[in-house]
């Protein structure tokens, strides 16, 4: 049975799989990874997703999403316009941020994906397309739709005693349009999709590691070779003073761990510890009542739903605007001391939390997109109105700014330091734990 072999991204352990089954999961019997998912679905289900996609895409931005009604005053607003409102009140960070998670990449990535999976589907595989599939997967987890449908969704909530709410087609559009990208996600076979783009010659021949070598078996830069964090393809490691290198099948430099890793990564969790502070002590948005302005902090926001009686959705925001950005920023201290201590403690449960602080990451953007939303829907002239207030900035740099820690930490750091002893702590499983 023919093999290939891949290395762990997250701990570099070199992994067997036979290439023959169709459908099938690998997961690193080490930290537990999901190194690789072959979801044996055409490419035209892909490209049919797109196509949906980019057919919703106009209406679900431009069209309103809803109207509120109130003592016969009535406002409606779309996604578009909550970046209006934000750049009219200056806050151009945040207009930025929103433009690029709300708009513009949801779009690029739909774009993406159709360009690559229509020549794929024509047999035609022009050398573009790798870099088209290359910014795909490095833009993928920037787009954020999802998060601003929850958004709708706790508006709506928040609003639903103080105005008359109807749903307009830009709803439905947007509802659809969230489904289809993460149809696209789930059905999106990356693996055969690289294989198909890879140029002639780009496959590398990696020896397959020893059977049954389980989790103490060898990492990749032990056998001389590197991962490429793109697409995931095996290359022969450069001598350590030679320029890096580039993936002979995606073009993306390589390295043999993310340079200058941990000072990066401190520089960002540092800045997001330190602005997290004026993120909940400044309001965050501004309610007129009757021309009586009162601010409003994040905490405010949370305990207003928990006096509601809406303790599910005051739970929701309070976990997304505040234990996740504190969790995160801990988290991140705990693997940066780590890899610099050449702790080798719980290094399975710590590559946990590091893929959890990953996942987790963009659903604090989940309060901006709330404030955007009501920004634009509450605007009754003298009776009411909210506008963005200064921590809707700060917020905003400390969501991303966590993100890109999260990304500029390389996670096989922590495990490069781990000793024989450690390996032996946990029982040998075979190759590879495949599910058909
Ligand atoms: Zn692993
Ligand atoms: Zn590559």
């Amino acid at each position: 049975m023919p093999t290939h072999t891949v290395a762990c991204p997250d701990c570099d352990l070199l992994l067997a799989y036979s290439a023959s089954l169709a459908r099938h999961t690998l997961r690193c019997p080490r930290c537990g990874c999901m190194v690789h998912r072959r979801a044996d679905t055409s490419v035209d289900t892909a490209l049919a997703f797109s196509i949906t996609g980019l057919l919703l895409y106009i209406p679900a931005m431009v069209f309103p999403l809803m109207t509120l009604e109130t003592l016969g005053m009535s406002e409606s607003g779309s996604v578009i316009d909550t970046l209006i409102c934000f750049y009219d009140n200056r806050y151009y960070f945040v207009a930025f941020i929103v433009l690029i998670s709300a708009v513009v990449f949801p779009l690029l990535l739909l774009s993406l994906i159709f360009t690559v999976t229509m020549f794929a589907r024509m047999g035609r595989y022009p050398s573009f397309l790798t870099r088209l599939l290359r910014l795909y997967v490095f833009l993928e987890e920037w787009a954020m739709i999802e998060i601003f449908l929850l958004g709708i969704m706790i508006t709506i909530m928040k609003m639903r005693h103080s105005a008359e709410i109807h749903f307009d087609p830009g709803f439905y559009c947007f509802l659809a349009l969230v489904l289809t990208t993460m149809a696209i996600a789930t059905v999106l076979d990356r693996e055969r999709l690289w294989a198909l783009l890879s140029p002639p010659g780009a496959a590398v021949s990696v020896p397959s590691p020893p059977a049954n070598a389980g989790s103490s078996g060898r990492t990749a830069l032990a056998s001389g070779l590197v991962l490429c964090h793109v697409c995931r393809q095996l290359e022969r490691r450069r001598p350590p003073a030679a320029e890096p290198g580039r993936c002979r099948r995606c073009g993306a430099t390589i390295h043999d761990r993310k340079p200058d890793s941990i000072a990066y990564t401190w520089a960002l969790v540092l800045t997001s510890a330190l602005l997290l502070i004026p993120a909940n002590i400044l309001p965050i948005m501004e309610v007129e009542f009757l021309g009586v302005p009162e601010n409003s902090t994040i905490l405010d926001g949370i305990m207003y739903f928990f006096k509601d009686g809406s303790y599910l959705i005051g739970l929701i925001i309070l976990t997304a605007s505040v234990f996740v950005p504190v969790f995160k920023i801990i988290g991140l201290i705990i693997l940066l001391l780590t890899a610099q201590t050449n702790n080798t403690g719980y290094l399975r449960s710590k590559t946990v939390l590091y893929r959890f602080i990953t996942f987790i990451g963009r659903w604090s953007m989940l309060d901006i997109f709330v404030i955007a939303l009501l920004v634009v829907l509450v605007d009754f002239g003298f009776l009411t109105s909210i506008h963005a207030a200064p921590a809707a900035t700060y917020f905003c740099i400390v969501v991303t700014s966590t993100m890109l820690a999260a990304k500029t930490f390389d996670a096989r750091l922590i495990w490069d330091n781990h000793r024989q002893a450690a390996c032996e702590a946990i029982p040998p499983l075979p190759v590879a734990k495949e599910a058909s």
